[in-house]
């Protein structure tokens, strides 16, 4: 079976981009975030913003990738979730 963009769930592209250009929301304030790419979940005290001289996508502190969505965005910051968006954008090899 292929992966095919389309046949992703509209919530789980949209938390997709999000998590491409994270840094405005995370900017608003400490919140809950969530990693779909190693599955943690944590404060957003624990990301060093200022470390970030070009704001756009802010890493997941954990495994540096760029896969962390933060809880005002709106979406669900729970291992469900997380692991979901883990399936459609890291398991295909
Ligand atoms: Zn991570």
């Amino acid at each position: 079976m292929t992966a095919n963009l389309s046949d992703i769930p509209e919530p789980l592209r949209l938390a997709h981009e999000i998590s491409g250009v994270n840094s405005k929301i995370l900017a608003g304030g400490r919140q809950k975030c969530g990693c779909f790419g190693c599955g943690k979940i944590f404060d957003s005290g624990e990301i060093d913003l200022a470390i970030y001289t070009e704001p756009s996508a802010v890493q997941c502190p954990y495994c540096l990738m760029d896969a962390l969505l933060p809880e005002s965005a709106g979406f669900p910051i729970t291992p469900e979730f997380l692991a979901e968006m883990h399936d459609v954008y890291f398991s295909v090899v």
